[in-house]
């Protein structure tokens, strides 16, 4: 198995494999990173850590299902769970505080309803209500960033 056949390659075009050359040397300096830019331009907020990889071309990686299989099936699954799920996020600062606060040194957030009806986002120890983000400023959404 070479990184340019392997799995998910049931159907592989020439499209696929000059995609899969471009993009493994980013892959391979940085695959947390680069997985987060993909998942990130998946949501259409390719431009939030710079244009996903370095030439157009990678862009095919967003619409070839056989490309997605390779990039999934390459993946150690808790990177790859992980940083889809840090994508649906404004920032890694709220994910964090939010999804791993044990190993956070910073204050845990977390999405309550208040009273059981009105959405609210709390910071800290004492529950201090908060609308926007406290790492990027982004405003928070009436809802939990990530369900389940
Ligand atoms: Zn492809
Ligand atoms: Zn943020």
């Amino acid at each position: 198995m070479t990184p340019l056949t392997g799995p998910g390659c049931w159907y592989t075009s020439i499209w696929c494999r000059s995609t899969r050359k471009l993009a493994l040397p980013e892959y391979n300096r940085n695959f947390p990173f680069f997985l987060l830019k993909y998942f990130y331009a998946v949501r259409g907020r390719g431009k939030k850590l710079g244009h996903f990889g370095s030439d157009g071309k990678v862009r095919h990686l967003l619409k070839c299902k056989s490309c997605k299989r390779w990039l999934e099936t390459m993946s150690p699954q808790e990177t790859l769970l992980r940083q889809k799920r840090l994508s649906k996020y404004c920032c890694s600062g709220l994910y964090c505080a939010v999804e791993e606060p044990a190993t956070n040194n910073g204050e845990p957030v977390a999405f309550i309803l208040f009273r059981g009806e009105d959405p609210m986002w709390v910071f800290g120890q004492k529950s201090t209500p908060i609308s926007y983000c406290p790492w990027c400023g982004h405003r928070l959404p009436n809802r939990p960033y990530a369900e389940g």
